[in-house]
């Protein structure tokens, strides 16, 4: 073939021709329901550009994260200045919130955003080199119940979604200083075992041990359950903050579990750190994950404000709800489907349809109809509720079919009287 997609990525597409959760209409449901649960809990929508200089990442994300040190998409501007195809959310928001100075604004900032990532990862199922994702980042409030309201914004999205079999990990992973600690004994720990370790757990032993912890490989899980665990090495604020948000989330009902081994890729991260895996996914299973970053604006050289924000990946959520059977609506069904069959006919029905259009009623038109059968399954394919046919016969007795494609029920309508037939039908329709 002449043309190809490049590896890793795929198309939105409206009719299923592979996977279901290609179709673009359960795209737009989950970027309604999304926009809503947001704005319900007083995020306000923030767009940044798809590229970004490649020292917002690097700075932002730390070098030895996996992100920056291998799967970044970054290219050399015609003036030769290095830009990076944006692979996470939180760095940009953060380069925008310090150069436009939004915390000049208001005092608590919350955020939200829908977005493609890119990552030049190896392609596998669930790990694309595009993906999307909803983000938030709430920019202010050191506050344990911070988190809480950021982790449950997270949850009753799944839940507004109809998703179940989920479990939020939490865990707490200290400041810098805390874990400097901790890496050093951690380090010490896994250093007796480096000829059982993973060849990638042996290269991250150097760069970035506590990485180790949330290895996959079948040969690290021995040695990781019996590592030191960070929570021991909390100081009595972190202690603190952890257990009053342990104890908010029991109070409103968020089942979690704690797991001491949760680290996430990115350094930025303090204290809280929470990911919602689901059993559904496989080996990827992480439906979206996140935490606090105290420290991350100030070390962007913006104000010294904490946040606390998530990331939850769109192809993972889709992939669970069919996984799980949800059914997931499709608003781009036209209510009555209109078959002029010939070209006096097609001038009437333009009129009509063009007259619903301005109420609001979705309709579409077979232009090309000329036998009444093809028009029927035009129409079985757009799973349109109701045909309207005008031949011959209907323009000389003034009169329209109406046939409803579920009950398979006619109506004989004049003319004059289609469009009020019409609009209150469509009314008890959108009342059910
Ligand atoms: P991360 O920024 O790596 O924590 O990712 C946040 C969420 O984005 C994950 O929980 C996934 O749902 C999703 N995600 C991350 N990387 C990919 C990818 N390569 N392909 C598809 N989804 C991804």
């Amino acid at each position: 073939m002449l043309f190809q997609i490049p590896k890793g990525l795929y198309d939105i597409l409206p009719y299923e021709v592979d996977q279901e959760w290609k179709l673009s209409h359960y795209w737009q449901y989950l970027e309604t329901v999304i926009r809503k649960t947001a704005l319900d809990f007083g995020f306000k929508e923030i767009r940044t550009p798809t590229f970004e200089r490649t020292e917002v990442f690097n700075r932002g994300l730390g070098e030895a994260t996996d992100i920056v040190s291998k799967e970044m998409y970054t290219f050399l501007d015609k003036a030769k200045r290095s830009m990076t195809l944006r692979p996470e959310g939180t760095a940009p928001v953060m380069r925008s919130f310090i150069e436009n100075r939004l915390y000049n604004a208001r005092k608590i900032n919350k955020f939200f955003y829908i977005a493609s990532m890119f990552r030049y990862e190896r392609p596998q199922s669930g790990r694309y080199r595009q993906h999307h994702q909803f983000g938030v980042e709430a920019i202010g409030n050191p506050s344990f119940e911070q988190d809480a309201e950021v982790i449950d914004l997270l949850y009753e999205l799944y839940s507004r979604l109809n998703i179940s079999n989920l479990t939020v990990n939490l865990n707490c992973i200290g400041n810098i200083t805390t874990r400097e600690v901790y890496k050093k004994d951690l380090t010490k720990y896994l250093e007796k075992y480096l000829k059982e370790m993973s060849e990638e757990s042996k290269i991250r032993l150097a760069k970035n041990p506590l990485r180790i912890l949330d290895s996959k490989e079948e040969e690290d899980q021995e040695i990781i359950k019996s590592a030191p665990s960070i929570l021991d090495y909390l100081n009595d604020d972190e202690k603190n903050h952890f257990n009053n948000l342990c104890d908010l989330l029991k109070s409103i009902n968020i089942p979690f579990i704690i797991n001491d081994k949760l680290v996430r890729g990115i350094d930025y991260y303090t204290k809280t750190v929470f990911e919602i895996t689901s059993s559904d996914l496989g080996s990827q299973n992480a439906l979206g994950g996140g935490g606090r970053y105290d420290h991350l604006l100030s070390q962007l050289k913006g104000p010294d404000l904490p946040g606390m924000g998530f990331g939850t990946g769109l192809e993972r959520i889709l992939q669970t709800m069919i996984k799980q059977d949800i059914v997931i609506p499709d608003n781009s069904k036209p209510f009555v489907y209109f078959v002029p069959l010939t070209s006096h006919a097609k001038k009437i029905a333009f009129n009509l349809i063009t007259q619903l259009r301005r109420k609001e009623i979705p309709c579409d038109i077979d232009l090309n109809a000329k036998k009444i059968n093809q028009s029927i399954k035009n129409a079985n394919l757009l799973q349109a509720s109701h045909i309207l046919i005008i031949g011959e016969d209907e323009l000389q007795t003034k009169q329209a079919q109406l046939k409803n494609m579920i009950s398979r029920e006619q109506t004989t309508i004049e003319f004059d009287k289609i469009i009020t037939y019409i609009t209150n039908l469509w009314r008890d329709y959108e009342k059910v």
